[in-house]
């Protein structure tokens, strides 16, 4: 069996990894890069109108033979690991005849992606595959494993092929919401792991905020939302729904009002399917939808979904009216119309994301003198979690992935470290 990174040994981001045996080929994961070749941050938008002959020559496209449209496919399946666009946002460059495996959590968060127009491909093609219920792809046998990670209904695989077992974490954490899944790899860890490609996003990271759970994460907001009298505005992502779940449950605890976009109310419908336990626009009265002016209701309104979520409407008047009560969901338009109407005195932000996107909209804030609190835990393993994590699989081999230090896993971990180089196929 050959493998091949294509992208990914040493960076975050665009990961792509090819398993070969024989005459059967997988792909997994095929993301878009989060740095250019020149070090500079890469944007989406770079790829759009560009020939895949341009991507290639610029090093955006991985060189792949039978991948591509307009090629006859070599390869027999994609397995996604969760809805994060530096996993998926690729896609749109592959052969539609090739199957793409994924949960149905990240199968429905890449559609609302799609129906929005920040991803510009309709998936087809799609096999839907459930935790711990194996699948064969050719000479391949795989058994997805869902893992906790701030990206949705996240998987890990365990693929087994010629005798060798390969174990692909994917992105992953202890500290989130689904930590028991993590807790119960540690109990009872897959067996006999040859390779365990291991995801390192925080190696080499020096972390702000470190260890902190998500539930200590709504402890800190209930908390706040306790203790202050000021009006709130929260910014975070409306597709980390571990976090969209404690705000919404630290609210309850301080009888606030989680007042969500459209966009966001939206998101959560769609995952009602998965989880009854996914906060609702129609739960009562710690929720509220405020129809803010921007693209995604326009195409809510466009599509007559917006109408649904009218019982749970609240107007800019209403939320004034109970303003020591709000916690607002932060959008570009949002804070716009507030501040506009100079209505940003006693507000405080709490800032729950990725601290490298604040400086977006860091210097709005501070000219309207909100003082920002950011609260926040990471969508990855800490290194005690990655620690744990190896010290259970016992894997003969570690292949470091999705990181930019991998040379640093020999100060980690015990045992074989295997570096490879992008585009290097090595037998396994
Ligand atoms: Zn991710």
């Amino acid at each position: 069996m050959n493998l091949t990174i294509h992208r990914g040994s040493k960076e975050i981001g665009g990961t792509c990894i090819e398993l070969q045996s024989k005459d059967s080929k997988i792909l997994i994961d095929f993301g878009l890069p989060l740095i250019a070749e020149n070090k500079e941050p890469f944007y989406s938008r770079k790829i759009k109108g560009q020939s895949v002959e341009s991507l290639f020559q610029q090093g955006i496209l991985p060189q792949i033979n039978g991948l591509y449209r307009n090629e006859s496919p070599q390869f027999n399946a994609i397995l996604l690991s969760h809805p994060h666009p530096d996993h998926y946002g690729l896609l749109s460059f592959v052969n539609p005849e090739i199957p793409v495996y994924m949960s149905r959590g990240c199968q429905i968060l890449i559609e609302v992606s799609y129906f929005f127009g920040q991803f510009n491909y309709e998936l087809e093609n799609i096999k839907t595959v459930s935790p711990w219920k194996e699948f064969n792809i050719g000479n391949f046998l795989v058994t997805p494993y869902l893992v906790d990670h701030s990206g949705f209904d996240a998987l890990a695989f365990l693929i087994e092929c010629n005798g060798k077992r390969i174990f692909y974490s994917g992105d992953f954490r202890g500290h989130g919401r689904k930590g028991i899944v993590f807790e119960n790899i540690l109990k009872k860890p897959p067996e006999g792991i040859d390779y365990l490609i291991l995801v390192g996003s925080q190696i080499g990271r020096t972390n702000k905020g470190k260890y902190k759970t998500e539930q200590d994460i709504e402890e800190e907001l209930s908390h706040l939302f306790k203790n202050q009298k000021e009006q709130f505005f929260i910014a975070c992502s409306s597709q980390n729904i571990d976090r969209i779940v404690s705000i919404y449950r630290a609210c309850v605890r301080s009888n606030r009002i989680f007042i969500i976009d459209p966009y966001t109310a939206f998101i959560l419908d769609q995952l009602k399917v998965i989880s009854p336990n996914i906060p609702q626009f129609d739960w009562g009265e710690n929720i509220s939808v405020f129809f803010v002016p921007n693209s995604y209701t326009e195409r809510l309104s466009e599509d007559k979904s917006l109408f649904k979520f009218k019982s749970a409407k609240i107007t800019y008047e209403e939320i004034k009216a109970i303003r020591n009560r709000a916690v607002i969901k932060d959008s570009y338009n949002t804070r716009k119309i507030f501040a506009k109407r100079k209505d940003m005195i006693n507000s405080i932000l709490i800032y729950s994301m990725w601290e490298g996107y604040l400086k977006e909209s860091k210097e709005f804030w501070e000219k309207h003198q909100v003082p920002i609190i950011e609260v926040h835990s990471s969508g990855h393993a800490y290194i005690e979690e990655l620690k744990d994590f190896v010290r259970a699989m016992k894997p003969r081999y570690i292949i470091p992935v999705h990181t930019f230090y991998p040379e640093k896993y020999s100060e980690y971990f015990e045992g074989n470290i295997k570096l490879l180089k992008d585009k290097d196929t090595v037998e396994l």
